[in-house]
């Protein structure tokens, strides 16, 4: 059976272009809408999708790219690894999948985690001896019929079945010994299975995605991947095998696909471009067609068409046939850059969403096959984009230039901890085991209006300023009734807390409708990050100033850390990611300087991302760290001893960034440890961090609220770990999400865990 693949993408976004599903979702979820209704939704919206790709002139379509909730809980569907927990509350299949997802009162959903170093979160299947594997659902297939109904022969994809168990927990039954790759052959019946069924459909191709390879594996995996390639590779009723890796180079999985019986493979030139010199010593690839990811997947900007079609073209010889592609699934841009209206029209010019990616990979794909000339007018136009951006005025700013070239390494150092604990202790004068929170309080439904009449212009920015500010004074007052030590202004003036500083330093474009799916009916809108990062004028000063001035306890002032900005934004590709993180350094940096200004004696600067932004591979590690901590450093330098810097991270498991927490050389480190029962002192213990330390002592993802008695029984824990001096008590994150009634009770609770516990510290 030949049949090439041309041109194609690997995924596609499936929210809806103006979030169509996430709303359909959230009224079925809501009871305003039957499953008929939901449904209807869906199917229409795969089949504007198969006709959009089809028409736009990709050869190859991907299929089976929809989703209610999530591609990988729709592989364990597919194939049965459904936990009895959920089979016993005797639901539908639609209402079964979403208790996975979202859980129901008597069963906790499944695990959620971020999909590799991307922000989109996938949930985790739970594996274990018990579980057996079947073809239990026939999504695949029915959506496979119902493209070709419409005229569309699409390309099935599905998580690879290493990808899938690799990504697995075994569940709670099985035994320490257990790991969900020792059920690969049951699985591997059950995707034969699969295999089978498409091909009696008519599928020609069918893509099986193992990104995992793009992370380290053991010689054991490597073995797992080329073992279960050959079995699917040796069946005899089957489509045409394309197996994707992406997110990085594949690094030793590439040859153990290439000598496999798969016909195609999927390489992303773009994260892994170092691909592009092993791959043509891969003899085995000769008779395969590699699909050449040169089109940026996960990134917003318009493809260099010259610079891809010339990596294509050195790839002709090694493989069988060269196809072109995303670099991995489209999923991670939004749909359509013509659907922006904010966005000034000089950069719009250089953006390309996921519809304008599929413009250019058919564009890819046509000059591969009749020669340039064929499109010699996208390819000129693609040209002057190009240039036009490299060339901008508004991307590079002289003044942030200088002012990087002038960094020394003492600009990211502050004096020995001992002389700033000493300094922070007498201007500051806290009890012992002080009481604070980590930034946010709740956005109420009434702060959210006030922010939406700004927007539509029903109220002024004097009126605005006003609201934020009673809304201050409101959470300032609350603070101090609840005998909370170090207060914070709640942060009410904060949409986002990226997408915040975003709007407020020059570099960034903000979108009206740039949706990405993050989990579930959940979207974000990363800003843009398109120029030289600076702050024309202080961003947080102003309020953190007012709510100082309402009272005599200190208030922390409330930063977001350079990594964590990039990692929650589209991010330029035209310069490294360290040099950008400088500059996003320096504007943080002017801020906690203007604090310190304003009479505000603590500064936090948060960075949740830290971890996420970690290399998929070890050996990149070092060098990200090394980068990262610098920025951290860079934003908390230059200010007084006296001046006591925070960091919050949203976890506890901090595995090969423990190191780096030490060398962030924060005063004090809230962490999110509620729910690990304060082990992870130990483990800080181990690596010889001596700083102030709050282990989150209740868990603020749940409405619970936590006995005093509990919260006594977690610092006590946290004392045999870390002496008084250094404990802080805080709640596990931010109290944004959460209602006043809840926090009130909590928080209560909290102060009265500390003040029992005080005493005998
Ligand atoms: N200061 C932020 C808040 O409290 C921190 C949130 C976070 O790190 N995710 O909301
Ligand atoms: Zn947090």
């Amino acid at each position: 059976m030949t049949s090439t693949i041309g041109s194609t993408v690997l995924g596609y976004p499936r929210i809806g272009p103006n979030r169509e599903l996430k709303r359909a979702l959230e009224a079925y979820w809501a009871s305003r809408s039957s499953e008929a209704e939901l449904r209807e939704v869906a199917r229409q919206l795969r089949a504007d999708t198969w006709r959009a790709l089809d028409g736009a002139g990709l050869d190859s379509v991907p299929g089976n790219t929809f989703s209610f909730y999530d591609q990988v809980l729709d592989t364990a569907v597919t194939f049965g690894a459904v936990p009895p927990r959920y089979v016993d509350l005797g639901l539908n299949s639609l209402d079964t999948y979403f208790a996975m997802a979202r859980g129901v009162e008597s069963a906790p959903p499944l695990e959620m985690t971020k999909w590799f170093d991307t922000n989109y979160h996938y949930l985790v299947p739970e594996i274990g001896p018990g579980t057996r594997f079947s073809l239990a659902d026939r999504t695949p297939v029915e959506q496979y019929r119902e493209a070709r109904e419409l005229g569309v022969s699409t390309r099935p994809v599905v998580v690879g079945p290493l990808t899938f168990l690799l990504l697995s927990k075994p569940d709670a039954d099985a035994p320490a010994s257990f790991q969900p790759l020792d059920t690969l052959d049951e699985l591997l019946d059950a995707y034969a299975e699969l295999l089978r069924e498409l091909r009696r459909a008519g599928a020609q191709w069918v893509q099986l995605d193992e990104p995992a390879f793009a992370a380290d594996r053991s010689p054991a995996e490597l073995e797992a991947l080329r073992s279960t390639y050959r079995r699917l590779g040796d069946l005899d009723e089957r489509p045409n095998l394309l197996v994707a890796g992406y997110f990085g180079d594949l690094g030793e999985a590439l040859g153990v696909l290439a000598s496999s019986p798969v016909e195609a493979l999927a390489v992303d030139l773009v994260a892994g471009h170092s691909a592009v010199d092993t791959l043509p010593a891969l003899r085995g690839l000769r008779d395969k067609t590699l699909v050449a990811g040169v089109v940026d997947g996960r990134n917003v900007w318009r493809t260099d068409l010259d610079a891809a079609l010339s990596t294509a073209a050195t790839l002709l010889g090694s493989a069988g046939e060269v196809a072109v592609s995303t670099s991995c699934s489209l999923l991670h841009v939004p749909y359509d850059v013509e659907a922006e209206t904010r966005v000034d029209p000089q950069v719009k010019s250089w953006l390309a969403f996921a519809e304008q990616k599929v413009g250019e990979v058919v564009t890819l794909g046509r000059a591969l096959r009749d020669g340039r000339d064929a499109v010699a007018d996208e390819l000129a136009a693609a040209r002057a984009a190009v240039t036009n951006r490299a060339h901008a005025d508004r991307v590079r700013n002289h003044r942030v230039r200088a002012r990087l070239d002038g960094l020394r390494p003492e600009h990211a150092r502050r004096p020995d901890y001992g002389k700033r604990r000493a300094a922070q202790a007498k201007t500051l004068r806290l009890p012992p085991l002080p009481t604070t929170t980590i930034g946010s309080f709740p956005q109420t439904g009434d702060v959210r209006r006030a922010r939406a009449a700004l927007r539509a212009g029903s109220i002024d920015e004097a009126a605005y300023n006003q609201r934020m500010r009673e809304e201050i004074a409101r959470v300032i007052r609350l603070q101090e009734q609840l005998g909370l030590d170090v207060l914070v202004h709640g942060e009410p003036e904060r949409n986002d807390m990226v997408q915040y500083f975003a709007e407020h330093m020059e570099g960034f474009v903000a979108t009206d409708n740039g949706w990405v799916q993050s989990y579930g009916s959940r979207c974000v809108r990363p800003p843009i990050l398109f120029g030289d990062v600076w702050r024309p004028e202080a961003i947080t000063s102003g309020w953190a100033a007012y709510a100082q001035h309402l009272t005599d306890k200190p208030v922390k002032g409330m930063l977001t850390g350079p990594v964590t900005i990039l990692a929650w934004s589209f991010v330029r590709d035209d310069q490294p990611l360290a040099v950008t993180a400088k500059q996003v350094a320096l504007a943080i940096r002017d801020e906690a300087h203007d604090l310190e200004a304003a009479g505000i004696r603590m500064v936090q600067v948060d960075e949740p991302a830290l971890r996420e932004l970690l290399p998929l591979r070890a050996v990149q590690h070092k060098r990200y760290l090394d980068w990262a901590v610098e920025a951290f450093r860079l934003a908390t330098s230059g200010i007084a001893d006296s001046t006591q810097v925070h960091t919050h991270l949203c976890y506890s498991e901090f595995g090969d960034v423990i190191n780096a927490i030490v060398a962030l050389d924060a005063d004090v480190t809230s962490i999110e440890a509620a729910r690990s029962r304060m082990e992870v002192l130990d483990d800080l213990n181990a690596v010889g961090f001596a700083r102030g330390v709050g282990p989150g002592v209740y868990d603020i993802h749940s409405p619970r609220v936590p006995e005093p008695q509990e919260v006594a029984d977690l610092l006590r824990a946290a004392l045999e770990a870390v002496p008084a001096e250094r404990l802080w008590v805080n709640p596990d994150c931010g109290l944004k999400t959460r209602g006043y009634a809840e926090i009130e009770a909590a928080l209560t609770n909290m102060v009265a865990a500390a003040e029992t516990v005080r005493p005998m510290a």
